[in-house]
């Protein structure tokens, strides 16, 4: 057990240097690909709705464009880092190849926490990191999208900003629009539903029926959400779903042994994920630990929050029963822990092909930005799903063929597309 305080950008470094050997690479692919291409870190001063300054910091990380324009969210968080951001920013070139669309790596964010920011407030730090970057970004350079704490409406405000800076129409510049202001149908829906594509796939590969299955989720976001939707109407049951509580500064699960009822359990949450916990106690839900979500007895574990959730401390926690792990968040599951896991035969579908829906479904969207012609919800969630699961057979024959683990699989496939990119661009 390692004292030292978690750094995703060394864990994204380690897992790159051992694909970087399984594959070969040559030195100078290795030094170009285990760092971000280019980086902007900036002040935000913005004025708050008191009349005082405030100043956040703001980051932009384009870790790879050889296959493509720069792809990724922008998070607000209290705790966000230029080494998180730099981790994601590489998790995204990984995740764009492995579901080989044409799209690069990159990731935003800033340092703030919107539970404390009116709406006023977060669209005029919206618009201060647009200016920020404004000639950096772009449909052709990079496109940005939502993650955490991020939403349809922050990228309005985001591409309202890149339009009055260029003068033009570019709803190409942004992903995750609202529907019927460029957005596309089932983009919210499609990172949550990508995991349960994946879940799907993995299950019968283990000779598995959902309907035999049951779950617990780490998380009540966006992610979590749209997964235990599609997952409960494949049959499976959620008995457990954790989220983290502001005002307590602290996580909880949520137990209900026959399952959750998940329209209830949306009426009595907020817009970060949090779980009203008198409510949830009245509704018969046993309230207990953060960490409850990942000792149940069930088939399905789903950390659908943050990095860093499963670790070398407590990945022992986790019960026999456990066959399957879908990474719904970015990075959950840290090489210690994913060891254990490896020894334990649990078949885990890496963060970046099981929650790749998103991006996959914000590529979608580009294209029907780029052409003016939007499809029907149908149509988008059928190409995604097909996307999503051409993707998932690939690694998994990977993983059969050469003998690997799902994640190594994953990012033989990823890493080898971007380096043969760099090579044939004439990078290295
Ligand atoms: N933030 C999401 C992710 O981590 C989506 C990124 C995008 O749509 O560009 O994959």
């Amino acid at each position: 057990m390692s004292s030292k305080p978690f750094n995703p950008f060394q864990m994204a470094q380690q897992q790159f240097d051992k694909v970087a050997e399984i594959l070969g690479l040559d030195q100078a692919t290795r030094d170009l690909l285990r760092v971000p291409m280019r980086e902007y870190h900036f002040s935000l001063p913005i004025r708050m709705d008191d009349g005082g300054f405030k100043v956040f910091r703001g980051f932009r990380i384009q870790h790879n464009d050889a296959r493509g324009p720069g792809k990724g969210g922008i998070r607000f968080h209290p705790q966000e880092t230029v080494d998180t951001v730099r981790a994601l920013s590489m998790w995204m070139t990984w995740k764009c190849a492995c579901v080989n669309i044409p799209l690069g790596g990159s990731k935003g964010g800033i340092v703030c926490s919107p539970h404390s920011l009116s709406m006023t407030e977060q669209e005029r730090l919206c618009r201060a990191w647009v200016r920020a970057v404004a000639r950096d970004v772009g449909p052709v350079l990079d496109v940005p999208a939502p993650d955490v704490m991020t939403n349809a409406q922050h990228m309005l405000w985001m591409l309202d900003e890149f339009e009055h800076i260029h003068g033009g129409k570019y709803p190409g510049f942004i992903t995750g629009k609202p529907v019927g202001m460029g957005g596309s149908l089932g983009r919210t829906e499609a990172t949550g539903y990508g995991v349960v594509f994946t879940i799907r796939e993995a299950l019968k590969e283990l000779g598995a029926k959902a309907a035999d299955t049951k779950a617990a989720v780490q998380g009540f976001g966006n992610v979590a959400q749209y997964a235990i939707e599609l997952y409960q109407q494949i049959g499976g049951k959620v008995v457990c779903v954790s989220c983290w509580d502001e005002g307590a500064q602290q996580a909880f699960s949520f137990l209900k042994k026959d399952g959750i009822d998940l329209a209830a359990l949306r009426k009595i949450t907020d817009r970060f994920g949090s779980i009203d916990r008198k409510k949830a106690a009245d509704l018969g839900y046993e309230i207990a630990p953060g960490e409850a979500w990942l000792e149940q007895e069930v088939d399905i574990l789903i950390p659908a929050a943050l990095e860093h959730s499963i670790t070398g401390e407590n990945v022992h926690k986790i019960d026999r029963r456990v066959r399957l792990i879908a990474e719904g968040a970015n990075g959950p599951t840290t090489p210690e822990a994913d060891h254990v896991l490896q020894e334990r035969n649990i078949f885990t579908i890496p963060d970046f092909l099981a929650n790749a829906g998103g991006v996959t479904c914000s590529y979608l969207e580009q294209v029907q930005s780029n052409m003016n012609y939007f499809w029907e919800k149908d149509e988008v969630l059928s190409k995604l799903d097909v996307m999503m699961t051409s993707a998932f057979i690939a690694v998994s024959d990977t993983a059969k063929k050469r003998k690997l683990s799902m994640r190594d699989a994953a990012y033989v496939i990823a890493v080898a597309r971007v380096a043969q990119a760099c090579k044939d661009r004439g990078w290295v």
